[in-house]
């Protein structure tokens, strides 16, 4: 028998952590088991779908490593509509499922209480198809559904709890749980390795695939993710689409290696691994089934030590996006013929051991490519104390003068500055920096000043001393 498995997402917004999470289990677990990974987008709620979302899905799991041409697929479900309506058909011909016009309102003047699940009433009184009839499954009276699960052993579900659920809508329709049943169906899948938010959806599906007369899947209901308030991952309350990380300069590397700790841990104690590692150690039947907490913290710091994994020239070009801005990423505040590609080379070293998402690589470079620095009044306002202006006038002077225009010089000549006054390095240095810069903290500030040039330095720090006067 080969694994098919399936990642199944619909297109109604922005591709979720999440669902990343469990398209890479698929992907794995197919590898792992020589199988195949189908793509299948679930595009029969019209309403909410729309095309770039579709898109957004292609292109978000590429990024990650699941990329275009390797996979079968995209299968759309739209394309399978046909089949969802015959196995309607069928379910009802075979007397499984019955037609019923029963509102919610209709059900509760029966019974008397609160709406708890229909009560069957059509059970022994099918209308047959006709305009409003909805199709219901005849769930079993007695025994029980029991769900072979690889991370979740048995969960049993007792059959006369299952109510008689709605398969087909007034309008002839399926609705999900039909068709996504259907789907697995037609593509042959075998395992079907999912969020664990369907699991209640579950019995009432394997019921149909009884009824339908193919062998169940092999289920796998991976973790809840939550956030840290152990609420589940949302779209309004956190942060959770995919692209939003990619443009913030997470490394694809990065992400595919945390969202495979949630709920899983290589050997070791390692948390940081090549993607060869969790490759072969992951075992779908070791996923803790508890909620997984998703650690944006983490995640960063994650992403920073993968930032500085990289060879100097690989995180030149991995900042590219940033410094030029394309598609989604907003432009740098420089125009692109201020941007120099070797001023750039010369301090990517030391910004490569600094920044945490590539995102920050802007506010770090940016006094090298803009005419004047964009001075934070905060950081200014905090530094420019008494005394700036003379420690600035005196700075100025040494620095005209100084032979080689280095680093190492620079240095020694500034603390020289500070020692005629009493300060130490830190303190001679801050103002110069806020004048050159803009800003109290960033790159190394002698680095900076040397690859920023003597007549560009000077030149802001005569700009910096005139605003204090
Ligand atoms: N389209 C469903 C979703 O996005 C997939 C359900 C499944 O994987 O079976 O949640």
């Amino acid at each position: 028998m080969t694994v098919r498995v399936r990642f199944a997402p619909s297109p109604t917004g922005m591709f979720h952590v999440g669902g990343a999470r469990s398209a890479l289990q698929n992907w794995i677990y197919a590898k792992q088991q020589g199988g195949v990974f189908v793509l299948r987008i679930e595009d029969t709620d019209a309403a909410r779908n729309k095309p770039e979302w579709t898109e957004g899905i292609l292109s978000a799991l590429d990024w990650i490593g699941i990329s275009r041409g390797s996979y079968e697929g995209p299968h759309f479900q739209s394309e399978n509509a046909g089949e969802h309506r015959a196995a309607a058909a069928r379910l009802h011909d075979s007397g499984r499922a019955y037609y019923c016009d029963c509102t919610r309102e209709d059900v509760q003047a029966r019974t008397g209480s609160q709406y708890q699940g229909y009560d069957g009433y059509h059970r022994d009184r099918d209308l047959g198809p006709g305009v409003g009839h909805a199709l219901r499954f005849r769930t079993p009276d007695e025994g029980t559904t029991v769900v072979v699960d690889l991370i979740r052993g048995e969960p049993t579900f007792e059959n006369r709890l299952i109510e008689d659920f709605v398969i087909a809508r007034g309008d002839g329709s399926p609705v999900f749980l039909l068709a996504n049943v259907v789907d697995d169906m037609t593509m042959g899948i075998t395992h079907v390795i999912r969020a664990e938010e369907h699991l209640p959806n579950t019995p009432k599906q394997q019921l149909l695939w009884d009824a339908l007369g193919v062998k169940p899947p092999v289920w796998a209901h991976v973790p809840v993710v939550v956030n840290e308030k152990r609420q589940k991952l949302s779209k309004r309350r956190d942060k959770v689409a995919l692209e939003a990380y990619r443009e913030e300069g997470y490394l694809a590397g990065a992400m595919r290696n945390y969202l495979m700790l949630l709920g899983w841990a290589p050997s070791g104690d390692r948390e940081i691994v090549p993607w060869s590692v969790i490759e072969d150690e992951f075992r779908l039947d070791e996923v803790n089934p508890s909620p997984a907490f998703f650690d944006e913290k983490k995640l960063r710091a994650f992403n920073g030590e993968y930032i500085r994994a990289l060879p100097v020239a690989e995180f030149i070009d991995a900042c590219q996006p940033w410094l030029t801005g394309t598609g989604t990423i907003a432009p740098p505040p420089w125009q692109p013929e201020e941007f120099d590609a070797d001023a750039f080379a010369a301090v990517a070293a030391l910004a490569q051991t600094r920044i945490t998402v590539l995102s920050e690589i802007v506010p770090n470079v940016d006094f090298l490519f803009l005419a004047s620095p964009l001075i934070d009044e905060a950081a200014w306002t905090k530094t420019m104390k008494d005394g700036s202006a003379e420690l600035l006038d005196a700075a100025v002077a040494a620095f005209e003068t100084l032979e080689s225009w280095d680093a190492e010089s620079l240095k020694s000549t500034l603390e020289a500055v500070g020692a005629e006054r009493g300060l130490k390095l830190g303190k001679t240095q801050a103002p110069v920096r806020v004048a050159v810069t803009g800003r109290t903290v960033g790159l190394p500030l002698f680095e900076s000043l040397e690859v920023l040039g003597r007549e560009r330095a000077l030149t802001r720090m005569r700009a910096a001393r005139l605003r204090l006067v």
